[in-house]
C-alpha cells in the first residue's frame, strides 16, 4: 500500500513542500473522497433516514481525516515539508447550512449513525448561500451572502432527479451527496436537494432578493427572511421541495430492495426533525395512494415508519401554517390533510388536538404526534415538561409515543479534533478507550488528587487560550488577555438565551470596579451570536454588546481588570477554538425554555464549569457532576411556568424595589452609551425590559450575579478549580452522541448494524 506523501506527490505531480496550500488541501479533498467512498458499507435492510431542514456539519477536512484515521500522518507529514495543516484548514469555506443547536445536533448525529456502524443518512437541501454571514458595522449586525460551495468541493453532483409540482409551477430536482465518514467504520451519505435554475445573481444588496421568483430563488438561503407573507410561503416551497424528494428518493430505494410498500417499516425509519420536514407525512401518504395503497392502508405504513423529534416549547417556534398558504404552493397535500384532521376531529372532540384549527391553521406538529410512531423530547426536563405541559393532551392519547432522548455530542469534533492537548492527556491517563467509549472517562476520577494532573489540566487550559488568543488576532484583530478568566457565552442570539442577562452583569461589574472593587483575576467576558435578520430585540442586544465592549475596553481604570469581546460570525469554526479555552461556560436560559442546549456539553467536555439554570440538558449535567462543580442559579422551571400561568411577573416592580436592576438598566440609556450607540436601539430595549421582559431577566439578577461572584472567588484557587475541570470532563461520557443514537435504535428505528 502506498502511503499518504506517495499519493499526494503522485497525484499533484510535484514534492509535497513545492506545492502551494491551495493544491495540497485539493489534493488531500480528494484522496480523503476516494479513501471514504471505500468504506461505503452495506445497505442493510433497514435504513434510517435523518430528514432535516438543517445540517451544521462545520468544515470537513481534518474532521473526516481523523475518522479516515489518516489526521496524524498528515499533519507530520505537512510539518515535515514547512507546511501547516492549519492553513490548509482556513482554505475550507464552513458549510453555512444550519442555525445552531438543531442544525448542529443533526450533524453530530450522521457522524455517530456511521461511527456506530448503522446504515443511515441524512436529507435536506443545497442552499447555494446559506445562513447569513454576520458582519458589524457602526455596532450593528449587518448581514451578507455567505457562498460556501468552492470549486474544490465535498459535494459531489449526482444525475438523482425528481420532478416536484408546486401548483402550475414544477420543477426537476438535482441531487448532491456529501460523504459522511465514521471513525473508523463506515461512510453513509448526506443528501441535499437542489435545482439547477437557482440564480445566485438575483440576490442583491445584503440578502435581498425577489422572492417571488422560485426558481430561482428556492434553495438560495436557509430561512430567509420571514417576516412578509412571500418569504413565509418561500419556507414551505422549500419544505416541501426538500421532502417530496425525500418521499420519492426513500419510496425508490425501499422498492429496489424488495419493498411492496405495504412493508415499507421494515425497510425505511424516517426520522422528522422538528416540524420543518411534517409535510413528508401526507407526501408519502400521497405517494403511496399513486402507487396503488388504499389510504387507510397507506396512512398506516406511515405511521409505523415516521417519527418525530419536537425540539423547543417556544409557542412561536411551532409551526403553523394558514392552509390557504398551502393550498396555493401544494394544492395536492390540501386534501389529505383535511382528511386527516377529520379523521382526528370524528374521534376527538378536544379540539386542542386538532391539525386544522378553528382558524385555518394547519398544526404541523400536530400531525406529526397523531401519525407518526414515537415523539420525543430532547432532554429530560423537556420531556417531562412536553408531556404535563405543552402537549399534555396529547400525552392522555398516545402514552406510548412519548419518549426522551437526551441529546449529545461527537467527542471525535468536539474533544480529539477540537482539543488535542487535552485528548493527548486523556490518552496518556486513562488509555485510549474513550475515542470509542465514551463513558470511559470516568476513569479520569481515579487522578482527582493527583497533583500532576490537574497542573496538567490547567496548563492544556492555558495552552488553548494562547490558540484563540492568536486566532482571534489574526482573524478579526481581536486582543486577549490570556491570563484573565475567560467567560463564555456562544449560540444564538435569543431572549431566552438571556444575552441580555450577562450584559447587565458587566455593567454591574463595570459600575463595581468605577467605585474601585477590583476583581482579584482579571475577566474576559465573551460573546459570540448571530440574531435572525427580522429579530429587533435581539439585534438591539447586539448592539448593547458592542457598546458595551467599546466602552469597557477603552476605559484605561476597568480594561486591566474587564474586558468585553464579542467575536463576527459565530459558526462552528469558531466554536471548536471558543470551547477549549472556555473557564466559565454560560448557560443561563430562562428555566423551561431551552429545550436541551448542546453547547453546555461541547464546554463540559472540553473543561470548562458551568454557571447555569437548571434548565434542558443543565439538569442532568448538574446530577452527573454534583453541586461542587457546578454554579446553578435562578428560579426553577416549575416557579418560572407558574409565573406564565399566573400571568404575575410584573418587571416594573423588580425595577422599583431592586437598586441593582434600577442602575444597571438605567446605564443602557445612560449618558456613558449613548456616546458610543443608538439612542433608538438602547431605548428600545430598556423599554422592552421594562415593560415586558418577556423571559424574566430581573428576576434572576441578583441571584446570577451572586454565583457568578463566587465562581470567580473559586477561580483563585488554582488547584481546586482545576478538580472541578476534571469532574465536569470525566463526567461528561453520558453526553457523546454514540450514546444518545443507540437510544434512538433501541427504542424507536431498531435497524440492524
Ligand atoms: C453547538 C452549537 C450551537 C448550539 O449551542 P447552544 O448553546 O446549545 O444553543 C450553536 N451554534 C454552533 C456553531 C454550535 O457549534
Amino acid at each position: 500500500m502506498m502511503n499518504i506523501e506517495e499519493i499526494l506527490v503522485s497525484r499533484l505531480g510535484k514534492e509535497v513542500k513545492d506545492c502551494s496550500n491551495e493544491e495540497l488541501y485539493g489534493g488531500l479533498l480528494e484522496i480523503v473522497q476516494e479513501m471514504a467512498e471505500k468504506k461505503a458499507g452495506s445497505e442493510g435492510k433497514k435504513k434510517i433516514y435523518y430528514v432535516s431542514a438543517e445540517f451544521l456539519i462545520g468544515k470537513l477536512l481534518s474532521n473526516n481525516m481523523i475518522n479516515l484515521g489518516i489526521y496524524k500522518e498528515v499533519k507530520d507529514l505537512l510539518a515535515k515539508n514547512g507546511k501547516h495543516i492549519s492553513e490548509i484548514e482556513e482554505l475550507e469555506a464552513e458549510p453555512s447550512l444550519g442555525n445552531g443547536g438543531l442544525g448542529r445536533l443533526a450533524a453530530c448525529f450522521l457522524d455517530s449513525i456511521a461511527t456506530l456502524g448503522y446504515s443511515g443518512e441524512g436529507i435536506g437541501l443545497n442552499y447555494h448561500l446559506g445562513l447569513f454571514k454576520q458582519e458589524f458595522e457602526d455596532r450593528l449586525q449587518k448581514e451578507t451572502k455567505n457562498p460556501w460551495a468552492q470549486s474544490k468541493s465535498w459535494l459531489k453532483k449526482t444525475d438523482v432527479s425528481y420532478p416536484v409540482q408546486f401548483g402550475k409551477l414544477t420543477l426537476q430536482s438535482r441531487m448532491y451527496e456529501i460523504a459522511v465518514t465514521g471513525y473508523e467504520n463506515r461512510t453513509n451519505k448526506l443528501r441535499l436537494f437542489d435545482v439547477d435554475s437557482v440564480d445566485e445573481g438575483i440576490v442583491k444588496d445584503g440578502i435581498d432578493f425577489d422572492k417571488d421568483d422560485i426558481a430561482k430563488n428556492l434553495t438560495l438561503f436557509l430561512y430567509p427572511d420571514d417576516s412578509d407573507e412571500a418569504g413565509r410561503k418561500l419556507r414551505i416551497y422549500q419544505q416541501y421541495f426538500m421532502v417530496s424528494n425525500g418521499a420519492q428518493l426513500i419510496l425508490d430505494e425501499c422498492t429496489a430492495k424488495g419493498s411492496n410498500l405495504y412493508d415499507l417499516d421494515e425497510y425505511a425509519v424516517i426520522q422528522i426533525n422538528d416540524t420543518h420536514p411534517t409535510m413528508i407525512i401526507p407526501e408519502l401518504i400521497r405517494l403511496l395512494m399513486e402507487r396503488g395503497l388504499t389510504m387507510d392502508d397507506a396512512i398506516e405504513v406511515v405511521k409505523k415508519t415516521c417519527a418525530y423529534t419536537n425540539h423547543t416549547i417556544l409557542a412561536e417556534a411551532l409551526e403553523k401554517w394558514p392552509i390557504h398558504y398551502l393550498k396555493e404552493v401544494v394544492p395536492q397535500l390540501v386534501p389529505i390533510i383535511e382528511i386527516l384532521d377529520d379523521r382526528i376531529r370524528r374521534k376527538y372532540s378536544d379540539e386542542s388536538v386538532a391539525i386544522i384549527d378553528k382558524n385555518d391553521l394547519v398544526h404541523m406538529a400536530h400531525i406529526d404526534i397523531h401519525y407518526g410512531c414515537s415523539v420525543n423530547g430532547v432532554a429530560y426536563l423537556h420531556t417531562e415538561i412536553l408531556k404535563n405541559s405543552e402537549l399534555h393532551n396529547f400525552y392522555k392519547i398516545y402514552p406510548e409515543k412519548f419518549n426522551n432522548k437526551t441529546n449529545g455530542i461527537t467527542f471525535r469534533r468536539w474533544l480529539m479534533y477540537c482539543n488535542p492537548a487535552l485528548t493527548e492527556g486523556l490518552t496518556g491517563w486513562i488509555g485510549d478507550g474513550f475515542r470509542k467509549d465514551a463513558m470511559e472517562l470516568k476513569k479520569l476520577e481515579e487522578l482527582a488528587d493527583q497533583k500532576e494532573v490537574l497542573d496538567a489540566l490547567l496548563k492544556i487550559k492555558h495552552g488553548n487560550k494562547m490558540l484563540l488568543k492568536e486566532y482571534l488576532k489574526e482573524t478579526q484583530g481581536i486582543e486577549l488577555n490570556e491570563n484573565s478568566i475567560f467567560d463564555i457565552q456562544v449560540k444564538r442570539l435569543h431572549e431566552y438565551k438571556r444575552q441580555q442577562l450577562n450584559a447587565l452583569y458587566v455593567i454591574y461589574k463595570y459600575l463595581q470596579i468605577k467605585k474601585g472593587e477590583r476583581p482579584e483575576t482579571p475577566i474576559t467576558v465573551i460573546f459570540g451570536a448571530k440574531a435572525a435578520p427580522a429579530y429587533t430585540i435581539a439585534k438591539d442586544i447586539i448592539h448593547l454588546i458592542l457598546c458595551l465592549q467599546e466602552l469597557v475596553n477603552n476605559d484605561p481604570e476597568v480594561s486591566p481588570y474587564l474586558n468585553v469581546v464579542m467575536v463576527e460570525n459565530y459558526n462552528v469554526t469558531l466554536a471548536e477554538k471558543l470551547i477549549p479555552a472556555c473557564d466559565i461556560s454560560e448557560q443561563i436560559s430562562l428555566a423551561s425554555k431551552e429545550a436541551s442546549g448542546t453547547g453546555n456539553m461541547k464546554f463540559m467536555l472540553n473543561g470548562a464549569v458551568t454557571l447555569g439554570t437548571e434548565d434542558g440538558a443543565n439538569v442532568e449535567i448538574h446530577q452527573f457532576v454534583g453541586d461542587d462543580n457546578i454554579y446553578i442559579f435562578g428560579a426553577s422551571s416549575d416557579e418560572v411556568i407558574a409565573h406564565y400561568d399566573k400571568a404575575d411577573y410584573v418587571s416594573a416592580d423588580y425595577y422599583k424595589k431592586n437598586p441593582i436592576v434600577k442602575e444597571t438598566v438605567d446605564f443602557i440609556d445612560g449618558p456613558e452609551l449613548l456616546k458610543l450607540g443608538s439612542e433608538e436601539h438602547l431605548t428600545r430595549l430598556k423599554k422592552e425590559l421594562l415593560n415586558k421582559d418577556w423571559f424574566m431577566t430581573f428576576l434572576d439578577l441578583d441571584d446570577y450575579i451572586e454565583k457568578k461572584e463566587q465562581a470567580l472567588k473559586d477561580y483563585e484557587d488554582r488547584e481546586a478549580w482545576a478538580k472541578k475541570m476534571l469532574y465536569n470532563i470525566s463526567n461528561a461520557g453520558f453526553f457523546s452522541s454514540d450514546r444518545t443514537i443507540e437510544e434512538y435504535n433501541k427504542d424507536i428505528w431498531k435497524c440492524e448494524k
